[in-house]
C-alpha cells in the first residue's frame, strides 16, 4: 500500500467511515467447497443462512450495488458470494460503472465460467481465482472448478491466484513450493497470495492447522517469496501469520471494512468469515497485510497502528456511528501520540 492509500483511508476513519467494502452480490455458488465459510451455518450470526437470504438480480441488483458504493464510497470494493460469476451479466455492466467511480475492485471467484474478456485490461480490477491446492486436492473439493477448467477461463488475463493452505496441504512436504511451481511460471497469473485456513470458535476439522504446521507454513512462505517473485507478499506480512489479532477489536481489517450479504442490506461482523472466527487461529491475508501497516512506523517512531484506533474512535464519535470499538491502544502507543 502506498503512503496516499493510507493518508486517504486515514482521511475516511477520521470521517466516521469505512475504506474497505465487502459485497456478498449473491447466495448462489456452483460448487460446495469442505470447509466453505459462507455457508457456515453461522455466517449471518445463527438465525438465517446465505442459502435463505434473498438475493437480487438484474437491474434491482445493479442498482443496490451502485446505491451502496455511492454511499460508502470506498476505496476498495471486494465483490464475494456465494460465486460472484453467477451473476456475470450483471457484472458486465457494473464493472464499466465502478472503474468510472474509481473504485479498486476485486472479484474473488472459483473461474467456474470464463473471465469477461473485457476485464483483462481494467486497470482498477483485480480477479482473485481461489485454488485449494495442487490438482489432485483441489479437483475433488471443488469441481467443477477444476484446473482443466480454470485455465480455460482465465485464458488472457491476469490474475491473482489466492490459496488458503490447510492442516490437509501442510502434512505433505514441499507442497507450497510445488503449488508456486506449477502457478507462477503461466503468464495469466500476475501474483499469487496465500491465506491459512481460519476455523470457527470450537471447529474440528481436518482443513485446521496445527501450530507446528502453522510455523512451517510461515517459514517456508517467508524463503519461498524470494524464490518465487510473483508470491507477492512482503516480509512484514508473513510474519503478521505468527501473532494474528486476539479479537476483533484489535483487528485493523475488520475494524476498517465493512461486510454487507446478499440481500444488500445485511451487515456481517465481526469481519468477512461472520459467525465466531477464532481469531487466534487467523489466516485471512488481508488481516494480516492491514496488520503489517498497521505495525508500521511513520517515522520510524509512531505506530500507524495507534493513529487508525485512535481515529476509528474520534471518526465514530464524531459521526454518531456504532460500529465495534477498537481496543484501546496500548500504553507504548499512548505514550509515542502525547
Ligand atoms: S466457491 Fe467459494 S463460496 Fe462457493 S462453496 Fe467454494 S468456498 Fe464457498
Ligand atoms: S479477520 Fe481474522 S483476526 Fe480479524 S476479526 Fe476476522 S478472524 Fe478475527
Amino acid at each position: 500500500m502506498r503512503t496516499a492509500d493510507i493518508l486517504q483511508a486515514w482521511a475516511k476513519i477520521l470521517r466516521g467511515e469505512r475504506p474497505t467494502l465487502s459485497i456478498e452480490i449473491t447466495r448462489e455458488c456452483p460448487l460446495r467447497c469442505p470447509g466453505c465459510y459462507a455457508y457456515d451455518a453461522g455466517h449471518l450470526g445463527g438465525e438465517i443462512t446465505l442459502r435463505q437470504l434473498r438475493d437480487l438480480r438484474g437491474q434491482e441488483l445493479i442498482g443496490g450495488v451502485l446505491e451502496i458504493v455511492d454511499r460508502y464510497r470506498p476505496l476498495h470494493l471486494s465483490l464475494v458470494g456465494g460465486d460472484p460469476l453467477v451473476r456475470y451479466r450483471e457484472l458486465e455492466v457494473l464493472m464499466p460503472a465502478l472503474m468510472a467511480r474509481r473504485v479498486f475492485v476485486q472479484v474473488v471467484t472459483s473461474a467456474f465460467r470464463p473471465i469477461p474478456d473485457a476485464w483483462a485490461n481494467l486497470d482498477h480490477l483485480n480477479v482473485t481465482v481461489s485454488i485449494d491446492g495442487l490438482q489432485p486436492e483441489h479437483d475433488a473439493r471443488r469441481a467443477p472448478a477444476t484446473y482443466a477448467r480454470i485455465l480455460k477461463n482465465i485464458a488472457g488475463q491476469h490474475v491473482t491466484i489466492h490459496c488458503t493452505v490447510t492442516g490437509q496441504m501442510m502434512k505433505r512436504p514441499g507442497y507450497l513450493r510445488d503449488f508456486l511451481a506449477f502457478w507462477t511460471p503461466r503468464p495469466e497469473i500476475a501474483r499469487v497470495w496465500f491465506s491459512l485456513f481460519t476455523p470457527q470458535i470450537g471447529d474440528v476439522l481436518p482443513e485446521i492447522l496445527t501450530a507446528g504446521e502453522r510455523k512451517t507454513a510461515v517459514d517456508e512462505m517467508l524463503k519461498l517469496r524470494r524464490e518465487f517473485p510473483k508470491l507477492e507478499m512482503p516480509e512484514e506480512m508473513i510474519v503478521q501469520f505468527r501473532k494474528p489479532p486476539s479479537k476483533p477489536a484489535d483487528c485493523t481489517f475488520a475494524l476498517t471494512t465493512e461486510t454487507i450479504s446478499a440481500d444488500l442490506k445485511t451487515r456481517i461482523t465481526p469481519c468477512q468469515f461472520g459467525g465466531n472466527p477464532d481469531c487466534s487461529a487467523c489466516g485471512c491475508a488481508a488481516s494480516m497485510g492491514l496488520a503489517a501497516i498497521a505495525d508500521h512506523r511513520l517515522a520510524g517512531v509512531i505506530p500507524v497502528g495507534a493513529i487508525f484506533r485512535a481515529s476509528i474512535k474520534l471518526g465514530q464519535w464524531r459521526s454518531g456511528n456504532t460500529g465495534p470499538k477498537p481496543s484501546p491502544p496500548v500504553a507504548e502507543e499512548l505514550h509515542v501520540l502525547q
